[in-house]
């Protein structure tokens, strides 16, 4: 259906990320996931088809992806493997937020690497104590002529075992701020996240500062933008990737429940006959249809810088993430026991489209800022 809203490039370009991911990604995800790791080489191939920096500028050594051509990556890599989308967005969030407000130092000594794969950028903001609520983080900063020291902790920070550059915000002098952290400074410990319920190939991690030094010259903006321009212009694109990696797990779960329905008898009929499940791959049929377009509207808002863009990401984070939820529950359900397998791909869909509604915001997250525009409109 999408196709015919796209430009021919944008057509190529998703032929292109799905052939990778039906040959690269889908056939091993269960594997991965199981496993609870992605293997590197499926990285380096990502980055070196220049898709890892692909929303990088062209100025930059990107492709310049305008923001659907990223939605696209995502649904064709989220058909296959949640987790992985989880690198696309982590890294597209540091790449773009150099790209959009570093210094020229900064873009100097970070982006190209970036752009190229060769460094991986994580997005470090969540505490245990403060997720949603952001402007509560308890990481300080403290300056020492030309340095900062960094002290507090860090979870759930999607592929940090194997990230370069962090991207980390706290307080420095009460003030919310953004700072770029590379991983080999003395005092910075990554530990591996384990046992998660989704998202278990995304190599999750707790990052702990123990009086850590960086240059003062890693702020990112001014002291005071951390969270009002850095966090909310990286979450952008972060909420893109979570909307349209939900359009990938409704696809991938209504093609698994058309596949099994279609030949899984019982009481000697096919479940494809059975009134009730057709019914159930109308519904989530007719949601993904829906889910794709405010996906669609969404990123075209984003592109054309249209005034209500952001609360149409929101809309479309919510709305596919929901329905990601929907699908993937119900083709659990249509493959009865043998979807309850952990080692069974819509167990896999059913838990990383939970993990959709809650990162990047939860789903009541979404809600409440949806709401006060809504609001503030009439
Ligand atoms: C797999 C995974 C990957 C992640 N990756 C990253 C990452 O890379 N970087 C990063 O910084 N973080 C990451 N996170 C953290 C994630 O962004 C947070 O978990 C999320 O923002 C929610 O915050 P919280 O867990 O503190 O929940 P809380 O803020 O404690 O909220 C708990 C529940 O209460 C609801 N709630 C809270 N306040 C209200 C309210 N006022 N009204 C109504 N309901 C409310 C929330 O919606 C939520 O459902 C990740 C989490 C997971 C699970």
């Amino acid at each position: 259906m999408l196709n015919r809203f796209l430009s021919p490039l944008q057509n190529e370009r998703f032929q292109a990320f799905e052939q990778f991911a039906t040959t690269e990604v889908t056939p091993y995800a269960d594997e991965w996931d199981l496993q609870e790791a992605t293997p590197l080489p499926i990285v380096r191939k990502l980055a070196h088809s220049g898709w890892l920096g692909g929303l990088a500028n062209q100025d930059s050594g990107g492709l310049g992806f305008d923001a659907t051509t990223f939605g696209l990556l995502n649904l064709a890599i989220g058909a296959g493997s949640g987790s992985l989308t989880g690198l696309l967005n982590v890294h597209s969030m540091v790449l773009k937020t150099i790209e959009d407000w570093g210094t020229p130092d900064q873009k100097q000594r970070f982006l190209a690497p970036l752009v190229c794969g060769d460094i991986i950028g994580a997005f470090a903001q969540t505490e245990v104590s403060a997720g949603g609520d952001s402007k509560n983080l308890s990481t300080r900063f403290e300056e020492h002529g030309d340095e900062l020291s960094v002290t507090g902790q860090k979870t759930w920070i999607t592929f940090a075992q194997i990230a370069d550059l962090f991207l980390v915000f706290g307080k420095l002098h009460g003030l919310d701020t953004a700072v770029l952290i590379p991983r080999d400074i003395p005092g910075f410990t990554i530990t591996p996240k384990k046992n998660m319920l989704g998202f278990k190939s995304a190599y999750l991690g707790v990052l702990d500062f123990a009086d850590c030094r960086i240059p003062k010259a890693n702020i990112v903006a001014k002291p005071g933008f951390g969270q009002s321009l850095v966090s909310t212009g990286a979450l952008d694109y972060g909420r893109i990737s979570v909307a349209w990696a939900a359009l990938g797990i409704q696809q991938a779960a209504l093609a698994a429940s058309a596949r099994r329905a279609n030949s899984r008898s019982t009481f000697g009929t096919l479940l494809a006959d059975q009134g009730i499940v057709r019914a159930y791959l109308a519904e989530m049929s007719g949601n993904l249809l829906a889910s794709q377009l405010v996906c669609l509207s969404a990123t075209m808002a984003k592109e054309s810088k249209e005034e209500d863009a952001l609360e149409q990401i929101l809309q479309a984070k919510l709305f596919a993430s929901q329905h990601a939820g929907d699908a993937a529950a119900k083709a659990v359900q249509i493959h009865g026991g043998h979807g309850c397998d952990e080692a069974n791909g819509v167990s896999r869909l059913y838990r990383d489209a939970k993990i959709l509604q809650v990162v990047e915001g939860s789903n009541e997250l979404q809600k409440m800022l949806i709401g006060r525009a809504v609001c503030e409109r009439y």
